[in-house]
């Protein structure tokens, strides 16, 4: 019974993943208006009439109106829970050996780390994904042993920082992999890549995925003078590698999942135009181009791949292309303050979804 029962999963599972394949989903979502910006009388120039099909417009000044077709717009009254139920099923497609990487995409201050990291009450993607991964691998213990790890990274100024390794509070978890780990996991399956001495925290269940977050996030903060402008102004990433093994014919496979919240995609203004903000802005610009680069190659199924001008697109290099699904989550304001960075962000979006990747499970 449970074998049907599990065909049965599978079947559904595999119609879900059918739907989603073939391209960069791309999810559209808009916050709402800042109390701010209610209170110094800033319009709305977004129209959700037909968010319903997947369209959103931008009134872009007077009578003319912009419209941009998405997998999905979400308005500012869906929540969190409405949010994740579209993402879940490409992360359920991880614990059948896909890789994956749903990333937000968009100017500060648009609800980029609301909705990958959520709130304590409004809890998001990240929180959702992985309590939904040990759900499911709880439900398929019979027929599949699954094994789950954390790593959390910072890309800053084309640096990648390992955020569990300079944490002093993850000291407590002792069951970290060791380097030789990921070497023979870029081994045994070709096209695995990943840095070198990377910490990969082992986790058994939501508490612990969620306390090895937390340490992530506690340790992004050490050394910078203001924590926010720091995070806007840096990529974090993490990354939870499934390791499954099918308890009926013993075939395992091995999987990588990427939850990126990237650096604000803002463009320079005049008064960013000197010294280490200048810096800064250079590389969110290169590595958020390259990203886009990226896309576009696979879109035109371009036989190089620009996967190394960036340390963003270099990590998620496994997870972008060839057998493996994405999700962009474009995050926009609705304010009219805004208009010129929200055309932007939807235009990189609208480019974005453009691209097919090819779809073949691999097995190693
Ligand atoms: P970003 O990560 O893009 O810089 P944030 O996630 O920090 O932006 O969001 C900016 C502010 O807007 C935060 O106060 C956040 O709580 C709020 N916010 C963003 N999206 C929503 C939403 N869908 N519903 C309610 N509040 C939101």
């Amino acid at each position: 019974l449970k074998y049907s029962e599990e065909i049965a999963k599978r079947k559904k599972l595999y119609n879900q993943i059918q739907e989603a394949k073939g391209n960069i989903r791309v999810f559209c979502r808009c916050r709402p208006l800042s109390k701010q910006e209610v209170s110094t009388g800033h319009n709305a120039v977004v129209d959700f009439d037909a968010a319903k099909d997947g369209e959103i417009g931008i009134m872009n000044g007077g009578a003319t109106k912009k419209s941009f077709k998405f997998d999905r717009v979400y308005t500012p009254k869906d929540n969190q829970a409405d949010v994740y139920a579209d993402a879940s099923p490409l992360v359920t497609s991880v614990l059948d050996g896909y890789n994956v990487c749903i990333f937000a995409y968009g100017q500060t201050g648009t609800g980029k780390t609301f909705t990958m990291e959520g709130t304590e009450q409004n809890r998001g993607v990240n929180y959702r994904t992985l309590e939904e991964l040990f759900k499911i691998a709880e439900e398929r213990n019979e027929t599949y042993s699954y094994n789950l790890s954390v790593s959390v990274l910072e890309v800053y100024n084309e640096q990648i920082r390992d955020l569990l390794a300079t944490s002093p509070s993850t000291k407590k978890y002792n069951s970290f992999l060791s380097l030789d780990n990921w070497l023979e996991v870029r081994q045994a399956a070709e096209g695995f890549h990943h840095v070198p001495g990377i910490v990969e925290a082992k986790v058994e269940n939501i508490k612990e995925a969620w306390d090895v977050l937390q340490a992530g996030s506690n340790a992004r903060s050490v050394g910078s003078n203001n924590v926010n402008e720091h995070s806007s102004r840096s990529h974090c990433m993490l990354c939870i590698m499934v390791r499954a093994k099918n308890l009926m014919d013993g075939v395992c496979t091995k999987s990588k999942l990427w939850l990126v919240d990237l650096a604000g995609s803002e463009r320079l203004t005049k008064t960013d135009v000197q010294g280490e903000r200048l810096k800064e802005a250079q590389n969110i610009n290169r590595s958020l181009s390259a990203l886009g680069d990226v896309i576009s190659a696979l879109a035109t199924k371009n036989n190089h791949i620009p996967y190394r001008n960036s340390k963003l697109t270099h990590l998620l290099q496994d997870s972008l292309g060839g057998d493996s699904k994405a999700l962009m989550f474009v995050q926009i304001s609705p304010s009219e303050n805004d208009l010129g960075e929200t055309v932007s962000s939807l235009n990189f979006a609208s480019r974005v979804r453009g691209v097919e990747l090819g779809l073949a499970k691999k097995q190693v």
